[in-house]
This record gives structure tokens, C-alpha cells and sequence, in this order.
């Protein structure tokens, strides 16, 4: 019935913005539309009160109540004109999902006349509501940082990052402000507030390497004022039907298939890669497109990702903040439309086993307040000292606080990509390309760079000579310095780095954050080698920065890696480089309490230790209740329906069997020989249900002690459910397709 559902349901029309002549709007005449932009508030605003505002965005000082209640007023005309009914903060808890509590803008008055009192209702939102709320949110983890008694959390206005309109029931909208979410004591509850601090340090830190290379003298205003991370998150996914999904318990709770065998055809020929994108799809990927531009988040590129149903979605880059709250908007509008169109996305980062996972590479760079690029290699890297010295920071941070980066991304679900078909390994190390790697070889051995800036290496010659043949009709092209390498968790692209890592379902802040952290720290321990190397000279010569930068080289080597990533080789050569290989999850989380990276992180103030701790106990619970949820979806799912499924067609094979010695005595018919076969199998799953029960009762046995239960989740659960996934997948091979309750790979992986 599914089937046939899903093979004649019509595929959803929607209308696209139009002229009032019926003409199709152009993308820049609507983007952004749903935005309340700086220009309004500046609209808004006194022009004193508005350059305050600007102020206040940049040091996040204190906001007076006479501007926010001239935004509040502003910004509830806008939206209410537009079919607003509520507000809301909108807020990153460490759930890795947002959060948002509506409220009307509805007040009411009373006025006491002799006839009695006589209430009104007005339409009001206050400054002080913009500002700042208090959701009732004693649920959200805060590793011990908040006990529900003093459960107070305050939702404090995010300046740095617009509100914005999103549909709401019946044609009414809602106005969202993005918001930090913080303790009582001013801790942070949240992925947000970390983020912003991670910024302002790595600012701080590259404005004073800046200042130094730059040789602005003391007490004169430095070219460079403020620097910011760029980010530009390439989102992969899988889309598959919302009723074949109904259908798997396992993926409606865990977001994957806990059991199931590849079809014979998958991805092994690359045909799904970059292909024709199908109808059903396309139209759940531009009505979403359509909505992120009216929320003007920049979405810019869709493909067929490399394995069956599954896609991509990125956006042009942007200041990292934003792009972050973009990405997990983008994330939830694309659920919504999916739904819509009868389809699911699945953002796991490993739904099928067997075939690619989805990763969400987190393309970052650091910009100048000029809108400079401090990345960008120019034509002649060799000499570009102030670039040199930034690479070398970004490998510095990554030799030093690697295995703080493995942290950031370590998650239940990751694990099961980190290492596996195409995904890069959990070892981080960072590929620069044949290009920079031999930049950096001729300045570390004192030689002359062989000619790679030339002019004809950099085009590839289209229309030259390919196999004696003229392509005249094709243009010459720009090849960029450096080519991909695919096999790599950090590779520099070009002009930025790509954190490949990240996981696809996890929020991009914490990942940025500790990149953030590790390089504003690597750039504290360049800047200090530097004034060293310096001494009494108020600024560095070029032969100073050339001996830093030679310094660094040395020291950063073991981290760089051209190699296939993916091979047993690599293993053994990370091993001997002393690089660290962390595998399970508890092992990661380890990280965050060890001094090495502690220190640097309450350093730097991006972390208190009470909020490093707190985050440690969260990340630890996480994964126990992940891994427990799963396995109790796994037991329900072998024990109340594969099981039962293959009790069904054992019991129609001893009857057929029964039937035919009956007819003619005949002891070894074929029905028996597979009913032979299958008993084994059915044996073997039954005793894998209870290697998973005493797997959930080893961590049942343990309480209040995250870390024991997340050590426990590691060694006993997971284990149990390879078993019992091993058991259950052989059984289906045995199972008449007639008898198997649940959709298979086979129907999953097809539209
Ligand atoms: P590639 O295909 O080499 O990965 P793309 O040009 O497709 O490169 O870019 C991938 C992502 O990287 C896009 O989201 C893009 O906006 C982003 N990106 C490009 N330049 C930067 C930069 N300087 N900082 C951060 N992200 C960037
Ligand atoms: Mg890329």
C-alpha cells in the first residue's frame, strides 16, 4: 500500500513569488524579505541612538531601555504587518537542536471607571521583552550547573545576528529573536554565548599579530580593528519517504537503521553522484530554497550526494555566528518542506550502513574587517608573510589541540562515520596540497621554491592540446592551487580551510568554537615567538617573521599528511608521528578536562571550568541515553517484530514440510532444508536480544555517574548491537520477502 501511495502520489505544486504582470520575480527582489534588517532598525532609531546600537552590536555592552523599547516598538509594527501574532527567543541549548517558547504580543489594560473595572486588549512588546526572557527551561541539560530549584535561565538578545519572520499557523508568523541562553550566574547554558567568545578572542589575537607585522606604531590606530571567522557549512543529507519511514521504528527513534542489508545495486557506480536530481526532490529542495532566501540565508548549491537518495545543500559563506544560526535554520525549514512533500530528511550522519554517511564540512577562514582574506595564498605565497604566519597558526593550533578538535565533533551518532566508506578518519590531520606543501618545504630547507607561481601551471589549458586534439571551443580555466584530497578531516581549499569532520546533525557552533579557540591560541604562541625573535626592534623585519614562520614549519610537520587518509597505512604512521587516535567517544570527551586543553580554553575565557565540566557530564550523558535509546529500539524491533516475522514463516515451512511427508513420505524436501538453515538464524537473534538486555541492565546498574554510564554505553552496547545486527541481517537474507514486516534497503534507497 505504501508503495503504491508513494508511486501515484502527485508531486506538490507551489506558487513562486510573482509580478503583478505574472512574471516570475528575480531571487535578489524577494531575498531577504522576511529579515528585519540594520537598515530598519537605523529607520527606527535617532541617529545618536543608532550609532550606539552599532556600538553596542561590537562590544556587546549594555543596550539602554529607551533604544530597546524604539527597536521593540519598530520590530512588532514590521512583523505584526506581516501576520505576527507571537515572539520568541530563539535559542541554542546544548541539545543540538534550537528552542523557542512562543508568546503573544497580546496585553491587557484595565481601566477603573465608576461603572467598574473595564479591560482592553492591546497589542504591546517591550524593550525589555526584546532584550531579555525567562523561559521556564529547567529541562535543558546544564551538567549540574543549574539544579531545578534554581532552574533560572535567562534568554538574552543576540545583536550580532537579525530577527526574522517564520510561518505560523492558519497564514499568521511568528517573530523569532536570536538569543544567547545563559545562567543566573551568567554561565553559558548554550552553544552560542561560547561561540561569540571564541570570536572576540581569535579577533583579539590575529588584530595583534596584525598590528606587529604591520608595524603600527604604539598608541597609533591599527589598519585592522576587528577580524572574523568565516564559515561556510556544506550540509549533507538523505531524503526518503515519509510513509516507507513510518515504517521503521528504528529510524523514527534513532534516526537510522539499526538493521538491514544493501541492495545488490548501491553506490558502487557513482551514478547517483551529481546526477539528475529527481523531480520529487527538486521540489522539496527549491521550496525550501525559496523560503531560506526570503529568511535570507544565501543557499547556493544543490547536488546528489555519492550514495542513493542522498543530497547537498551551501550556502554562500558568512560571518561565522550568523552562518551557524543559518545552517540550523536551514536544517529545520528543510525538515519542514520535506514533511510537507511526504518525504523525511535524515541528518544522521550514518542512516545506512554499508554505504557514504553524511558529514557537514565546515568551510572557515578569517577576514579582516577590510573584507581582506587573511587565507587567501595571493599569487605569491612564498613571500606573503602575513599569510605564512596565519597558516602556521592554523597548523600550530591543529598540532596542539587536535585531539580537542576530535572532541568537538564526538558524538553517538558520528561515531559510526568517523573512519568508515569515504568519511575521514577519526585521526585529525591537515592536507595543504602539493602547492603550499612545497611553499613551505623550500622555506623550511633555505631553498628556492620550484616555479609554481608561473602563469601556465595555474590554467588548465582547455583549449590547448588534449591527445593532439583542439578543444578550441572551450575556455582556458583558473586551476586552483590545490587539488582535493577527500581522505582528509582538515584540508586547506584554496583559500580557507574545511573542516570535514563535523558530523552532518550536529550543530557547526561547537566544532567552530574550539577551531576558534585553538587558533586564537596559536596565534597568542606565533605573535610571542615573534616579538622574541624580534627583541629590542619595535617591529619585525622580514627576516624575523621568515625564522618564525620556519620555526613553526618545523615544529607542525608531524600534522601534515598528503596521503589516503583512509588507509591502514596512515594508522600505523599517525601512531609513530604520536598523533592521537581517538576512537570511541568517552576517550574524546576525556579531552575536555585534560590540562593540555583546559587550560587554553578557561585561558582565553571562551570556557569557565565549571562550564567545561558542565559540558563534559552533558556530552557524557548524551551519548549513554543515545546509545540506551537505541538499544531499546532495538530490542523492541528483533524481539516484537523480525523475530515474530520469522516464527510466521518458520511455522508456513514445518506445515508445508508436514503436508508433504504426509502425501508421499518424502523426508528431505526443500522446505525443510531451508527451514533447517533458518532455525540457526533465529536462534542466533533470539540470544542477541539478550546480549543487548544485559547490555541496558550493565548501564541500568549504574546511577547518577554520566561517565560510568557513557564508559559502560561504549563497552557493553555497542558491541551487543553489532552482534545482534550481524544475527539480524543474516536472518533477513533467510526471510521470505513475503514475511519481512519492515521496508528494506532495497525500497528505502529508491524513489
Ligand atoms: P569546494 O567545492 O572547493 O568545497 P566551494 O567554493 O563550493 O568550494 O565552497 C564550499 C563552501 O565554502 C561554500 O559554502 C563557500 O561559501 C565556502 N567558502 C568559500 N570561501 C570561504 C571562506 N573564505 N571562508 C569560509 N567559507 C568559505
Ligand atoms: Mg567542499
Amino acid at each position: 500500500d505504501s508503495l503504491k501511495d508513494i508511486i501515484e502520489r502527485p508531486t506538490r505544486v507551489i506558487s513562486y513569488p510573482k509580478r503583478a504582470d505574472g512574471k516570475p520575480l528575480y531571487t535578489s527582489e524577494f531575498y531577504g524579505e522576511n529579515v528585519f534588517h540594520l537598515q530598519q532598525i537605523a529607520k527606527a532609531l535617532p541617529k545618536p541612538a543608532f550609532a550606539s546600537f552599532l556600538k553596542q552590536m561590537r562590544g556587546r555592552q549594555a543596550l539602554d531601555r529607551g533604544t530597546a523599547d524604539a527597536i521593540a516598538h519598530a520590530v512588532r509594527i514590521w512583523a505584526m504587518d506581516r501576520g505576527a501574532t507571537h515572539f520568541t527567543h530563539w535559542f541554542q541549548p546544548q541539545t543540538g537542536a534550537t528552542a523557542e517558547k512562543h508568546d503573544a504580543f497580546l496585553t491587557l489594560k484595565s481601566t477603573f471607571t465608576s461603572a467598574g473595572e473595564e479591560v482592553t486588549a492591546i497589542d504591546a512588546f517591550s524593550g525589555s521583552q526584546l532584550l531579555q526572557a525567562e523561559p521556564d527551561a529547567s529541562s535543558f541539560p546544564s551538567g549540574g550547573m543549574r539544579t531545578t530549584f534554581e532552574a533560572r535561565g535567562y534568554t538574552v538578545w543576540d545583536t550580532t545576528s537579525p530577527m526574522f519572520i517564520q510561518s505560523g499557523p492558519h497564514g499568521t508568523s511568528v517573530l523569532y529573536i536570536p538569543s544567547v541562553f545563559i545562567s543566573y550566574n551568567g554561565d553559558a547554558l548554550d552553544e552560542k554565548t561560547v561561540l561569540l567568545r571564541s570570536t572576540e578572542q581569535i579577533s583579539k589575537a590575529c588584530c595583534e599579530l596584525l598590528s606587529l607585522i604591520e608595524s603600527v606604531p604604539v598608541g597609533a590606530q591599527p589598519r585592522t580593528s576587528h577580524v572574523f571567522t568565516t564559515l561556510g557549512t556544506e550540509q549533507e543529507y538523505f531524503l526518503i519517504d515519509r510513509s516507507l519511514y513510518a515504517l521503521r521504528p528504528d529510524i523514527k527513534t534513532t534516526g537510522r537503521t539499526l538493521i538491514g542489508n544493501l541492495p545488490p545495486k548501491h553506490q558502487q557506480l557513482d551514478d547517483h553522484y551529481f546526477g539528475r536530481v529527481p523531480s520529487k526532490v527538486m521540489a522539496t529542495m527549491s521550496e525550501a530554497e525559496l523560503e531560506l532566501f526570503r529568511l535570507g540565508v544565501p543557499v547556493k548549491t544543490r547536488h546528489n550526494e555519492v550514495a542513493p537518495q542522498q543530497f547537498e545543500l551551501a550556502p554562500i559563506f558568512e560571518e561565522a555566528s550568523l552562518a551557524v544560526d543559518h545552517n540550523l535554520l536551514t536544517m529545520d525549514v528543510l525538515s519542514k518542506v520535506a514533511h510537507k512533500n511526504k518525504m523525511k530528511v535524515l541528518y544522521h550522519e550514518k542512516p545506512f550502513k554499508g554505504i557514504n554517511g553524511s558529514g557537514k564540512h565546515c568551510n572557515w577562514s578569517m577576514s579582516t574587517d577590510h573584507g581582506e582574506n587573511l587565507l587567501d595564498p595571493t599569487v605569491k605565497p612564498e613571500t606573503n608573510y602575513r599569510f605564512l604566519l596565519v597558516l602556521v597558526s592554523v597548523l600550530h593550533a591543529v598540532q596542539q589541540h587536535g585531539a580537542l578538535l576530535r572532541t568537538s565533533i564526538a558524538s553517538a551518532s558520528n561515531e559510526h562515520r568517523l573512519g568508515a566508506c569515504e568519511a575521514p578518519p577519526s585521526i585529525l590531520s591537515i592536507f595543504l596540497g602539493q602547492h603550499l606543501t612545497e611553499v613551505l618545504n623550500s622555506i623550511e630547507e633555505g631553498r628556492p621554491i620550484k616555479n609554481f607561481s608561473m602563469p601556465e601551471i595555474q590554467t588548465i589549458k582547455l583549449g590547448g592540446t588534449v591527445l593532439d586534439v583542439k578543444v578550441a571551443s572551450l575556455p582556458s580555466i583558473a586551476r586552483d592551487l590545490t587539488d582535493r584530497n577527500r581522505t582528509s578531516p582538515f584540508a586547506f581549499t584554496g583559500n580557507k580551510f574545511e573542516f570535514r569532520a563535523v558530523g552532518s546533525k550536529q550543530s557547526p557552533s561547537f566544532p567552530v568554537t574550539i577551531l576558534n579557540a585553538a587558533v586564537a591560541s596559536a596565534l597568542q604562541d606565533v605573535t610571542a615567538a615573534l616579538r622574541e625573535q624580534m627583541g629590542e626592534r619595535p617591529f619585525p623585519s622580514d627576516a624575523d617573521k621568515l625564522a618564525v614562520i620556519k620555526k613553526f614549519i618545523a615544529s607542525t610537520k608531524n600534522i601534515r599528511f598528503e596521503g589516503d587518509g583512509y588507509s591502514d597505512a596512515w594508522v600505523e604512521e599517525a601512531e609513530k608521528r604520536g598523533l592521537p587516535n581517538i576512537r570511541t567517544c568517552p576517550e574524546a570527551f576525556e579531552q575536555l578536562l585534560n590540562p593540555t586543553h583546559s587550560s587554553m580554553l578557561t585561558k582565553l575565557g571562551i570556557f569557565s571550568p565549571s562550564e567545561l565540566t558542565s559540558r563534559y557530564f552533558i556530552m557524557n550523558e548524551r551519548y549513554a541515553k543515545d546509545q540506551l535509546v537505541e538499544a531499546e529500539t532495538m530490542r523492541t524491533l528483533l524481539a516484537q517484530q523480525i523475530l515474530p516475522a520469522a516464527f510466521e514463516y518458520r511455522g508456513s515451512l514445518a506445515q508445508t514440510v508436514q503436508l508433504l511427508s504426509a502425501i508421499d513420505g518424502e523426508a528431505q524436501s526443500p522446505e525443510l532444508e531451508a527451514l533447517r538453515a533458518l532455525t540457526p538464524a533465529v536462534r542466533a537473534v533470539q540470544a542477541s536480544i539478550v546480549g543487548v538486555d544485559e547490555a541496558i541492565a550493565k548501564l541500568h546498574a549504574i546511577h547518577d555517574d554520566a561517565v560510568a554510564e557513557a564508559k559502560a554505553a561504549s563497552d557493553y552496547i555497542v558491541p551487543a548491537m553489532q552482534a545482534a545486527r550481524a544475527a539480524a541481517d543474516h536472518l533477513e537474507t533467510l526471510t521470505a520477502d513475503k514475511y519481512y514486516p519492515i521496508p528494506r534497503y532495497s525500497e528505502l534507497l529508491w524513489f
